[in-house]
């Protein structure tokens, strides 16, 4: 039988961190200091590849040019590789799976993004396990050999979720992230138990492409009882401006004063593109259920229905990067599924 081969790409992270001595501070230590706590990795029944960034970083400061290295670093990669594991911190891992969900698009592979709550070190670390379990589910294959699951994904605990419908749930319990609008891909116990019916799949005809353009001229505004004009205002007429993730209340309501009606129209007609995203963690936006939600449609805000506000972000920025100027293809691309980031009935 073949062995398969997975990459393991080490950005950082809780999982490979140690104590500094003179502060007490957790820091990431280097990789040959993280490959010492898991000699498991050399004797695994899995052909295991290490590539790690050059300094560990904490996932508080990953950026967007980190996410576009890291997608680089899958496909240059992609050909000699059966799947992908991810080791990020937990902090910003949601906002990386969903990241890499648009830019490497028609992946037809596992990437699977993975961290730990406590270092990898530590006695009752989850590190390892998060980290084993990641491995076997980057290389499991079905009996035609195929991938079962090839999309970005993130394991945490005992499950699988797609990567972008995710979102950190908890600093302190081990299991640490949510799926709050789609189940699991996958449960791990004695067993793997996996859910094919609800994984994405693209067409395997098409060939890995990277899209890594970025617009980082986003906002999100998020609305609270009494917030006021001038503060939208502002936030509204920052330079370069060019879209706006709208945290709404309940299934995607505002409030209905004039002025606010006006410095929505005022900033849609500029070109900035404004999407409306529920506060709710689980449900969906519903413009037009409620009368204080028929405005924003006239006001030329867009749907996000249920996605989370980690993808939202991530596809905005990747949207405006993507098309530049072509406010009216954002819109429309926004109103789509691209990667099963959200479901539109
Ligand atoms: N601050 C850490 C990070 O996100 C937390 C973690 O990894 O759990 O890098």
């Amino acid at each position: 039988m073949q062995t398969q081969s997975v990459l393991l790409i080490v950005t950082g992270g809780t999982i490979s961190m140690v104590s500094d001595p003179q502060t007490g501070a957790l820091r990431p230590a280097d990789i040959a200091t993280f490959k010492q706590f898991v000699p498991e990795l050399l004797n695994y029944g899995i052909h295991i590849d290490i590539l790690a960034f050059d300094e560990l970083v904490d996932s508080s400061d990953v950026n967007p040019e980190m996410w576009s290295r890291l997608a680089h670093m899958v496909f240059d990669n992609y050909d000699t590789h059966d799947g992908f594991v991810i080791l990020h911190g937990t902090d910003t891992m949601a906002y990386t799976a969903s990241a890499l969900s648009f830019m490497l698009e028609n992946l037809n592979k596992p990437v699977v993004l993975t961290g730990s709550q406590l270092p990898i070190g530590v006695l009752r670390s989850d590190a390892k396990e998060n980290l084993l379990t990641a491995i076997e589910i980057a290389a499991a294959q079905d009996e035609e050999g195929e991938p079962i699951v090839p999309e970005v994904t993130v394991f945490f605990e005992d499950k699988l979720f797609r990567g972008n419908r995710t979102t950190k749930l908890s600093a302190e319990h081990f299991s640490a992230f949510m799926s709050y609008n789609y189940e699991p891909l996958a449960t791990a116990g004695v067993h793997i138990h996996y859910n094919p019916h609800l994984v994405h799949y693209c067409n395997p005809e098409l060939k890995l492409r990277l899209r890594t353009k970025i617009n980082q001229n986003v906002v999100v505004l998020k609305l609270f009882p009494g917030i006021k004009e001038t503060t939208v205002r502002a936030i509204l007429s920052i330079p370069d401006l060019r879209g706006v993730i709208l945290e709404t209340f309940g299934s995607g309501n505002a409030p209905s004063d004039e002025w606010f009606y006006n410095a929505l129209c005022e900033a849609n007609s500029r070109g900035v593109v404004i999407v409306n995203k529920t506060q709710c963690p689980a449900g969906s936006v519903e413009m037009g259920r409620y009368a204080t939600s028929l405005n924003l449609l006239s006001a030329g805000v867009c749907s996000g229905y249920d996605i989370t506000t980690e993808a939202l972000l991530t596809k905005l920025m990747y949207l405006l990067g993507e098309n530049e100027n072509n406010t009216e293809e954002v819109k429309r691309l926004l109103s789509i599924s691209l990667c099963g980031e959200m479901t539109i009935e």
